[in-house]
């Protein structure tokens, strides 16, 4: 049945697919690289959303504050609207009531223009302050004529805001702003760092209750600065107590790296597992010069002499492994390799044989060809040019042509022949009787030998039928002019009953396995001393 070529190719690559210790060490190792890269990835993504948090907390302490001055620039720009500004008991009322309405607010005073106190709604809370402020040092703020400044006091520090309001006057809230309202670290952060609210040239002006010890070496620090008032607002804690405070990210993060660290590790195993790409490994190979041509003697089946040889591919690995044909002549074919193939198997042959094609002019060399390859335009130019350069002669080489599979081109085929008889070798058409080219083609292709293939030779004492075949054949090439050679010979059983048909030439295990070069030209040493003596090895049992 045919195969198609995704199996041809997993039938090629079975050879090399085991699997290479070292590279077990992939998984754990890319397990590990990737725990390590969550584990820094996990703690990035923690500092940053730790610090974003933070970041808004003092953000959100910055608006409050600046919610409460506009909150007391309210009240103080009611005041200066409301008419005449003075230290009368009628004006002074109308301060105490907006002091009472706006809570922040502690105070209200009446400045002249060196701001100096001229009144105050609650004249009492003058004798809280420890000392008072000159203009010159107050901060401008973005909104025209109002300015802020720091006033000491005696309990702590309370925020002054200086409102002009014409006329070398002006009005001066201070503003109690309470620690409460800076209090904004969430529950697992509380008491670990202090939120301060400050004047732009650094005079705190409130901080957060409660006394926190801040490592010098290791304090976070981070700062908010107001666009409309000389305010800042800054959190600083020790980095060591964020510890464990919303780090739900990271479990998920190193399950995630681990997971994926084994899945990338395990895709590496396979990666590194594939067998390499067949193509390549078949050019390398014949880069290589891996493919070596091996021998099965062809024998005469009356007297036991060898009249020549088959060639049979072999691809020898670097590691000695031997592969046979079926792992890659059809890949050969296919991809157009086999033409190199081909001819280096032949030339190969031909020059190592040359001392016994010189000695027996008869002996022959036959050498498999594709079909697709024979129907080449240069064929018969290429086959003449490599017996040339190997120093034989074309009468000792024969072609054998499958009959398994059919020719793509008739005609072409059947020129061919005749352009490769020009040159002086023979054709012979191997597999015959299993092959669909039917006798007709056999009988227009005017080759020169007939080889029956080895399952008729199978069947010859199980199955009756196949010696009728058999003798058919024979007939058949007798009719034809052509020799017939009987393959797959492994008994002298067979190869009586070969004879009696009246086969003349032999092929098979009886006499001999493909062999290599070295261990062919053994063989026919030996059997030509065989024969010098009178012997005929294995065959001469089966000599009638
Ligand atoms: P094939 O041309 O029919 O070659 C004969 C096959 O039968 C060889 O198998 C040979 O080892 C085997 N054989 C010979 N005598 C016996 C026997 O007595 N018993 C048994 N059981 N087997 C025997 P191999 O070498 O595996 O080659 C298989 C096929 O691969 C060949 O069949 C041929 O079609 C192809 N092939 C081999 N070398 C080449 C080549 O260089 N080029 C091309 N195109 N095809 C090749
Ligand atoms: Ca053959
Ligand atoms: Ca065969």
């Amino acid at each position: 049945m045919a195969m198609h070529s995704g199996e041809k190719i997993r039938r090629f690559s079975m050879q090399s697919s085991r699997l290479k210790p070292l590279t077990l060490l992939l998984v754990p190792a890319t397990f590990l690289l990737f725990l390590a890269c969550g584990h820094q990835a996990a703690i990035a993504l923690i500092t940053f959303q730790q610090t974003k948090q933070l970041k808004e907390l003092v953000e959100i302490a910055l608006r409050r504050s600046e919610s409460a001055v506009d909150f007391s620039i309210a009240a103080l720009e009611e005041l200066a609207t409301s008419g005449s500004l003075g230290c009368d008991s009628g004006t002074l009322q109308n301060l105490r009531l907006h002091v009472y309405r706006h809570g922040v607010v502690k105070d209200i005073r009446l400045v002249d223009s060196n701001a100096t106190v001229l009144c105050s709604a609650y004249s009492e809370t003058l004798e809280f302050d420890q000392g008072w402020i000159r203009p010159a040092a107050m901060l401008p703020s973005r909104k025209p004529s109002v300015r802020l400044f720091k006033v000491e006091q005696f309990f702590g520090s309370a925020l002054g805001i200086m409102k002009e309001t014409g006329a070398e006057q002006g009005l001066v809230a201070i503003v109690s702003m309470t620690a409460s309202s800076l209090e904004l670290m969430p529950p697992e952060l509380e008491g670990a760092g202090i939120v301060t609210l400050s004047l732009s040239n650094g005079e705190p002006i409130a901080t957060t209750m409660g006394a926190v010890n801040l490592a010098d070496d290791d304090v976070l620090t981070l700062s908010a600065e107001s666009d409309r008032y000389p305010l800042r607002t800054a959190l600083s804690l020790n980095r060591a107590s964020l510890a464990g405070w919303d780090e739900e990210p990271y479990a998920p993060i190193m399950a995630l790296s681990g997971l994926l660290g084994a899945v990338f590790g395990f895709m590496m195993l396979r990666v590194s597992n594939l067998p390499p790409n067949p193509l390549q490994e078949l050019d390398r190979a014949i880069a290589a010069n891996e493919f070596r041509p091996y021998l099965q003697p062809l024998f005469d089946l009356r007297t036991g002499a060898i009249t020549g040889a088959e060639i049979l591919a072999r691809w020898i690995r670097a590691d000695g492994k031997v592969v046979p044909p079926s792992r890659f002549i059809e890949l050969a074919e296919e991809s157009g390799r086999i033409a190199t193939i081909t001819w280096h198997l032949l030339s190969q042959a031909l020059r190592e044989l040359r001392p016994v094609l010189i000695a027996d002019r008869s002996f022959k060399v036959s050498v498999n060809i594709s079909p697709r390859h024979f129907v080449m335009q240069t064929f018969s130019d290429d086959l003449g040019r490599t017996i040339a350069e190997a120093g034989a002669s074309p009468s000792q080489v024969t072609l054998e042509l499958t009959e398994r599979e059919a020719l793509p081109d008739m005609c072409r085929a059947a020129e061919m022949v005749t352009r490769v008889h020009r040159l002086g070798c023979k054709v012979a058409i191997d597999d015959v009787g299993i092959g669909h080219s039917g006798l007709s083609q056999i009988q227009s292709l005017h080759a020169d030998t007939l080889k029956i293939d080895k399952f008729f030779v199978d069947c010859i004492g199980r199955d009756p039928s196949a010696v009728v075949v058999i003798e058919m054949l024979v007939r058949l090439a007798a009719k034809m002019n052509m020799s017939v050679v009987a393959e797959g010979v492994e008994s002298d059983e067979q190869a009586a009953i070969l004879r009696s048909c009246g086969v003349t030439l032999g092929q098979g295990f009886f006499v001999a396995p493909p062999l290599s070069l070295d261990e062919f030209r053994q063989f026919i040493d030996e059997s030509a001393m065989r024969l010098a003596l009178g012997e005929s090895g294995k065959l001469k049992a089966c000599v009638a």
